[in-house]
C-alpha cells in the first residue's frame, strides 16, 4: 500500500500503475493480452536498459570529489581550474583496460584514471592511466593493440600468445609491458595507485607563453600492490569497486597530490627523448615535479548507471589555458572518445547531468535523439540577426605548434637517446630492487608458459634480453625449466 515512505507507482506517463505484480489475462489462467500497455512498457524498457559497454575500459567504478589548487602555477597556465585557491568539483573513474563488464578488478592490467573537472570555463577532462606510458605511440595501432588483448575469433577466449605476438612485434611496447609485469601491474586498491595524464599537454599563461606539461597524481594513501598470487586468490570480482565505495561510505576520502612536470616550449625540439612519445617518460632529474594541489574523492554515486556507466570522459574536453601536443596517440584520442560516446550513449551524451558542464552551453549543435537544450525558439544557424550566440575567437583559440608542413605517414622523429629498450632497462636496473625484479621474472614466466608458442616465445625472450640481458637470461632459464 502507498504510504509516506512509498509513493504510488505510476506508468511512464504519470498515471497510477494498475499493478507491478500481475499482468492482464483473459480469465485467471488465460492468455496475456497485447493491450496491457503497462506490462508491455515495463518489458520493452527492460529489453533496452543496457547501453553497449565501453569497448576499452569496460569494467570500472568511480566517485565524485574536489580538486583544490594549493600552489601558484599561474606563470605556466591561465586556466581558471589551476589558479591558486580554486576549488573545482571533479568526477573520477578507475577501470581495467581489457576485461569486459563483470571481469575481475584484480587482473594484471593498466588501470584507467579518468578525471572530469566541472570548471568555471567548461568541463576539463584528463583521461589518463595509472602508468606514465603506453604500449604504442601511433593511434593507427590502437584498435589492433586492443583486439590482441581481447578475445580469439574462434573460441572467444583471451590468449597470451596473441598478446605477446603483438607486443613483441611492436618493441615500443617494452616500457609499458615492463611496468605492467612489475608489482604495479596489480594494484591493491584504486586508492593505492598513482594517476598520470600520460600524454604531454600544452599549458598557456596569461601572456600567451606556451609550455609542455605532464600531469602526475601521487597517491596520499601510499603505493600498495598485490603479488600475482595474492591477486589470483581474490575471488571477489568487484574487489576494487567495493573498496572505493565502502571507504568513501566510511568517511575515508582518498586523495592524490597533483604535480606537473613543465618543459619550456623551446626545449622540445632538442630534448634527448621525443617529448611527445607516449612510450617515454621525462626523467624527474630533467624536469622535476612541481606541486599544484590536491584531488580528494568524497562522494559516492547515487546511481551507478547514470553517473558512472553513462559518464563520458574525452581528452578533447579542454579549457582556455590548456592545449594538446603533437603526441599521435593524443591526436587520435581527440576524435575517438567523443565518437565512441555518440555511439555508446547517444549523440547528445553531453546533456546528461553527469556530463553537463556547470556553465551555460550555447552551441548550434542541435536536435538528434533526446535533445533538450534547444527546446526554445532560438536561431539554428550562424550568423543570424536574431540574437543567436556569437564566437569570441580570442577566447576559443586553438593552441598550435610548428609543423613540418608536408603530409607524411611516418614514424615520429627519433631524438638522440630514443630507443625502445632504454627507459624500460632503466626501470628494471635502477628503480626495481632485487626482490621486485625476481617477482617480475615470475610474473613474466607465468604468462610465457601459459599458451605462448613459437615463434612468439623466442621473440619474447629476445625482447626481455633487449630490456635487460640478465633479466632476459633469467626468464629464458625458467621458461626452459618449466
Ligand atoms: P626516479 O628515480 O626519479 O623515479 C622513479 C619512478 O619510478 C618514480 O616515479 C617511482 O614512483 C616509479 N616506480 C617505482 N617502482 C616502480 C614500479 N615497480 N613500476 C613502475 N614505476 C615504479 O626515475 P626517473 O624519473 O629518472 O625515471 C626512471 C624510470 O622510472 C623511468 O624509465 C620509468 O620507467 C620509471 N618511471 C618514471 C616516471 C617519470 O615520470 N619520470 C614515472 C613512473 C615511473 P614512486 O615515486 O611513486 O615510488
Amino acid at each position: 500500500m502507498a504510504d509516506n515512505n512509498h509513493p504510488i507507482s505510476t506508468t511512464e506517463t504519470g498515471a497510477p500503475a494498475p499493478s507491478d505484480a500481475r499482468s492482464l489475462t483473459v480469465g485467471r489462467d488465460g492468455p496475456m493480452v497485447l493491450h496491457d500497455h503497462h506490462f508491455i512498457s515495463q518489458m520493452a524498457h527492460f529489453n533496452r536498459e543496457r547501453v553497449p559497454e565501453r569497448n576499452v575500459h569496460a569494467k570500472g567504478g568511480g566517485a565524485f570529489g574536489e580538486l583544490v589548487i594549493t600552489e601558484d602555477v599561474s606563470q605556466f597556465t591561465k586556466a581558471a581550474v589551476f589558479q591558486p585557491g580554486t576549488r573545482t568539483e571533479a568526477l573520477a573513474r578507475f577501470s581495467t583496460v581489457a576485461g569486459e563488464q563483470g571481469s575481475a578488478d584484480t587482473a594484471r592490467d593498466p588501470r584507467g584514471f579518468a578525471l572530469k573537472f566541472y570548471t568555471s570555463e567548461g568541463n576539463y577532462d584528463l583521461v589518463g592511466n595509472n602508468t606514465p606510458v603506453f604500449f604504442v605511440r601511433d593511434s593507427m595501432k590502437f584498435p589492433h593493440f586492443i583486439r590482441s588483448q581481447k578475445r580469439l575469433p574462434d573460441s572467444g577466449l583471451r590468449d597470451n600468445n596473441m598478446q605477446w605476438d603483438f607486443w613483441t612485434l611492436n618493441p615500443e611496447s617494452a616500457h609499458q609491458v615492463s611496468w605492467l609485469f612489475g608489482d604495479r601491474g596489480t594494484p591493491r586498491t584504486w586508492r593505492n595507485m598513482d594517476g598520470f595524464g600520460s600524454h604531454t599537454y600544452m599549458w598557456v599563461n596569461a601572456s600567451g607563453e606556451k609550455f609542455w606539461v605532464k600531469y602526475h597524481f601521487k597517491t596520499d594513501q601510499g603505493i600498495e600492490t598485490f603479488t600475482a598470487e595474492e591477486a589470483a586468490a581474490i575471488t571477489d570480482l568487484d574487489y576494487h569497486r567495493r573498496d572505493l565505495f565502502n571507504s568513501i561510505k566510511r568517511g575515508e576520502h582518498p586523495s592524490w597530490t597533483l604535480y606537473v612536470q613543465v618543459m619550456p616550449y623551446e626545449d622540445a625540439a632538442s630534448y634527448r627523448f621525443n617529448p611527445f612519445d607516449l612510450t617515454k617518460v621525462w626523467p624527474h632529474g630533467d624536469y622535476p615535479l612541481i606541486k599544484v594541489g590536491t584531488l580528494r574523492l568524497n562522494r559516492n554515486p547515487e546511481n551507478f548507471f547514470a553517473q558512472i556507466e553513462q559518464a563520458a570522459f574525452e581528452p578533447s574536453a579542454l579549457v582556455p589555458g590548456v592545449g594538446i601536443s603533437p603526441d599521435k596517440m593524443l591526436l587520435g584520442r581527440m576524435f575517438a572518445y567523443a565518437d565512441t560516446h555518440r555511439y555508446r550513449i547517444g549523440p547528445n551524451y553531453e546533456q546528461l547531468p553527469v556530463n553537463q558542464p556547470k556553465v551555460p552551453v550555447n552551441t548550434y549543435t542541435f536536435d538528434g535523439p533526446m535533445q533538450f537544450h534547444h527546446s526554445g525558439n532560438r536561431p539554428v544557424y550562424s550568423p543570424n540577426s536574431y540574437g543567436g550566440p556569437v564566437a569570441d575567437e580570442s577566447a576559443g583559440e586553438d593552441y598550435s605548434w610548428e609543423s613540418d608542413g608536408e603530409m607524411v605517414r611516418a614514424a615520429a622523429t627519433l631524438h638522440s637517446e630514443d630507443d625502445d629498450f632504454g627507459q624500460p632497462g632503466t626501470l628494471v636496473r635502477e628503480v626495481l630492487d632485487d626482490a621486485a625484479r625476481t617477482r617480475m621474472v615470475g610474473n613474466i614466466v607465468g604468462a610465457l608458459t601459459d599458451g605462448v608458442e613459437e615463434p612468439v616465445l623466442s621473440r619474447a625472450l629476445e625482447y626481455w634480453r633487449n630490456v635487460d640481458k640478465d633479466l632476459g637470461d633469467r626468464i629464458a632459464k625458467k621458461v626452459s625449466e618449466a
